[in-house]
């Protein structure tokens, strides 16, 4: 699980002679894109919404600036923020699962890894959730199931369009068979809204993998992506281990899902909101 919640380092020019507090503050000035290698300065990235100005690579987003970008400005209504994580099965590996849970909220800043509420977006009303990769990868227990469940029961319940986006690792191994009941779990909360006609639109980031995948991510009625994200159940290295065959290129990339009709269309960070509020208008 290590690799989930590893941070995009941030490199600072290796030219510049600098000691090692100020090369620590360069590092958060400076990011480097991980598709074209460019060393791009933070504030201007941020600028144009994460997104490398060389190679057009979406970098990763935090969750709460993608959400008020895309919704109406103080629309947002955060719900279920209240709900905290529990170690049911007291699962330990390399340290306690209370443990990692304690240090990722307190370094991350939210209770776990996904964020839910209601909003508007171009003037229609969304229940509206959206993953916090940097939780654990983005992985789902009981929290995230409970808290993606409520996102289709209220847009059940408000007659409204539901909205997610997704970044996620799968499910999350600490939490055991709880885990992996989240997927039925949100699967059938989903097939209850479906009784009030109103769409339900998947957003898949990078990277969308594993249960989340497997269950509501591919259940939308449209499913959007970005650009280059990774999405599929099980990673290609071990496809390619188990089939023993070469993956074609760019195999589970947007681009090549699109291709295979896997997914609807592959959406611009810049032109999402727009994008949203054009399909909520024509099917909400
Ligand atoms: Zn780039």
């Amino acid at each position: 699980m290590a690799w989930f919640s590893k941070k995009p380092r941030l490199i600072a020019p290796a030219d510049l002679d600098v000691d090692e507090k100020q090369r620590s503050r360069m590092q958060g000035l400076w990011a480097k894109c991980e598709a074209c290698d460019e060393i791009v300065y933070r504030q201007e990235v941020e600028k144009i919404l994460n997104v490398c100005p060389a190679c057009g690579y979406h970098m990763a987003w935090p969750a709460r600036t993608r959400l008020a970008a895309v919704l109406d400005p103080g629309s947002f209504q955060e719900l279920d923020s209240n709900l905290a994580p529990q170690d049911a099965i007291g699962f330990v590996d390399s340290k306690r699962y209370r443990d990692r849970l304690k240090s990722t909220a307190k370094a991350v800043g939210e209770t776990d890894a996904f964020i839910s509420g209601v909003g508007r977006i171009e003037g229609h009303q969304v229940s509206i959730g959206c993953f916090v990769f940097e939780f654990m990868g983005g992985s789902m227990g009981s929290v995230v199931g409970e808290k993606v469940t409520r996102v289709f029961e209220r847009a059940h319940d408000q007659n409204c369009s539901a909205v997610i986006f997704s970044a996620s690792g799968g499910a999350r191994m600490q939490e055991g068979i709880f885990s992996l009941m989240q997927l039925a779990k949100t699967s059938a909360a989903l097939a209850r809204f479906r009784s009030v006609r109103k769409p339900y639109i998947s957003i898949m980031l990078h990277p969308t993998t594993g249960g989340v995948a497997a269950s509501f991510a591919w259940l939308g009625d449209v499913i959007l992506a970005e650009p280059k994200a990774l999405i599929g159940f099980a990673g290609p290295r071990v496809i390619e281990q188990t089939i023993r065959q070469k993956l074609p290129e760019g195999f589970q990339r947007s681009e090549f899902l699109l291709d295979h009709g896997m997914i609807d269309a592959i959406v611009q960070r810049k032109d999402l909101r727009q994008k949203l509020g054009q399909l909520l208008g024509l099917m909400g």
